[in-house]
């Protein structure tokens, strides 16, 4: 282990060796783990009810990432930004003229910024500028967000853009060694492992489940973040609790390529679930899948529940056997390469979970929400979802079928929100696409 291993970071010492220990002990400051039952890395409250066999406490909240008993050591080193001068980035691609109104206001001021941008309005896009300034100052900074996928798609098109800084990506799934680097990509779970890291701190997807409202991860970031530091907060659904946090937002309802959002169709499908048990499908699924066959283009099947995951694909499989569909959610550890088959065309096809609402990009892709009158379905993660269609040039629009039991209020606010969005975007020169 390395001295810069403890630049900005919290590690247990009991976790090092006892070389180690002896190389570092008059190096590092050492913090205590817990004070006034406070675990001093996850900032929760230890009540001590639960306890290791010599009867030190210990903090349940944050032992995932390693326990910390009361008997031990925090060890760290203050932050120096130890990094080579960056010379170059290499970003052939040019911001609208929105996307470069929401730079000049991010960089008129040095608070915290929340960037409110419509699925497929290009916000990584405008954190490259964002980060080249950073880095020229020799800042380190932290890409964050709260679901591992999200982490899966930035990590490579950072390193695209700036190919000679030093940069890792940490989330619970990577098992390779720590290295200190001027750029981390990462889960915001994994934030708890540093303190006062960063002077920028970039989190992504700031409304999605588990940061939603989660004390514990709220006060990772901000124990990763520097006094003087700088958090740039990233939603296309921001909560109005996360809208009253900041003095500082820019509003961006037009897509990258200019094109409206798609609008979404609404179809009756009665009993579907009960029918479903007897391995039909609904008449109107059935037509979209034949359509799917004779054009060849990409689509996802959203469904309420994992169950529901694997009865869809049984049934699709039985009505169409040779399209290539799989099923995926969350507890599917072949997930990742199930997503990479689909981007490379391996498969047509995922029905999943709503673990793929956010974050991944499908160019083409159709979506159909069957059960959208399921409380799983809220506007949020219907908002989320017709997000998934037109991100790309070479089909800016798309189908978006909402397939239900009942007519429910939900679907009329999200056509309703839509619309409202539409109509910003189309006042700054956005246009209709037709199919
Ligand atoms: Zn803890």
């Amino acid at each position: 282990m390395e001295k810069e291993h403890f630049y900005g970071r919290l590690i247990i010492k009991s976790k090092l060796t006892t070389i180690e220990q002896k190389q570092f002990e008059n190096v590092v400051d050492r913090l205590p783990t817990i004070i006034n039952d406070q675990c001093q890395r996850c900032r929760q409250i230890v009540t001590g009810k639960i306890r290791l066999a010599g009867a030190e406490k210990y903090c349940i909240y944050c032992q995932q990432l390693g326990r910390i008993s009361e008997d031990d050591e925090l060890w760290t080193i203050n932050e120096p930004n130890d990094f080579n001068m960056v010379k170059n980035w290499d970003w052939p691609g040019k911001l609208t003229k929105p996307q470069m109104q929401v730079v000049t206001e991010i960089l008129s001021h040095n608070q915290k910024h929340l960037v409110w941008a419509v699925t497929g309005a290009g916000k990584t896009e405008i954190l490259f500028p964002i980060i080249w300034q950073g880095l020229k100052q020799r800042k380190r900074i932290a890409i964050a967000a709260p679901r591992i996928d999200v982490i899966n798609e930035l990590f490579p098109r950072f390193k695209r853009v700036f190919p000679t800084v030093t940069m890792c990506a940490m989330h619970g799934a990577i098992k390779d060694q720590y290295a200190y680097t001027q750029i981390v990509v990462c889960t915001t779970h994994q934030l708890l492992k540093f303190k006062a890291a960063f002077d920028l701190i970039i989190v992504d997807e700031v409304d999605a489940y588990p940061l939603s409202g989660n004390q514990m991860l709220w006060s990772a970031i901000n124990n990763a973040c520097k006094n003087n530091g700088r958090q740039i907060w990233l939603s296309a659904t921001p909560t109005t609790t996360l809208l009253k946090q900041v003095r500082q937002i820019s509003y961006l309802p037009l897509r990258f390529h200019n094109f409206l959002l798609p609008e979404c169709k609404i179809t009756l499908v009665n009993r579907w679930q009960h029918n479903l048990k007897r391995g039909k499908l609904p008449a109107f699924l059935i037509k979209c899948l034949k359509n799917f066959t004779i054009n060849g283009l990409p689509f996802l099947i959203f469904v309420p529940t994992i169950e529901d995951t694997q009865a869809v694909l049984q049934s699709i499989n039985k009505y169409f056997p040779n399209l290539k569909v799989m099923a995926v959610h969350s507890r599917d550890i072949e997930r990742i390469n199930k997503i990479l088959a689909l981007r490379q065309a391996k498969i047509q096809g995922l029905v999943t979970t709503l673990i793929l609402e956010r974050g991944v990009t499908f160019p083409d892709i159709d979506v159909i929400v069957l059960g959208a009158e399921h409380s799983n379905f809220t506007v949020t993660s219907l908002l989320q979802i017709i997000g998934r269609v037109g991100r790309k040039l070479s089909r800016p629009s798309g189908e978006v079928y909402f397939l239900t039991n009942y007519y429910c209020l939900k679907l009329y606010q999200v056509k309703k929100l839509i619309k409202k969005i539409n109509t910003k975007a189309q006042i700054m020169g956005g246009r209709k696409y037709e199919l």
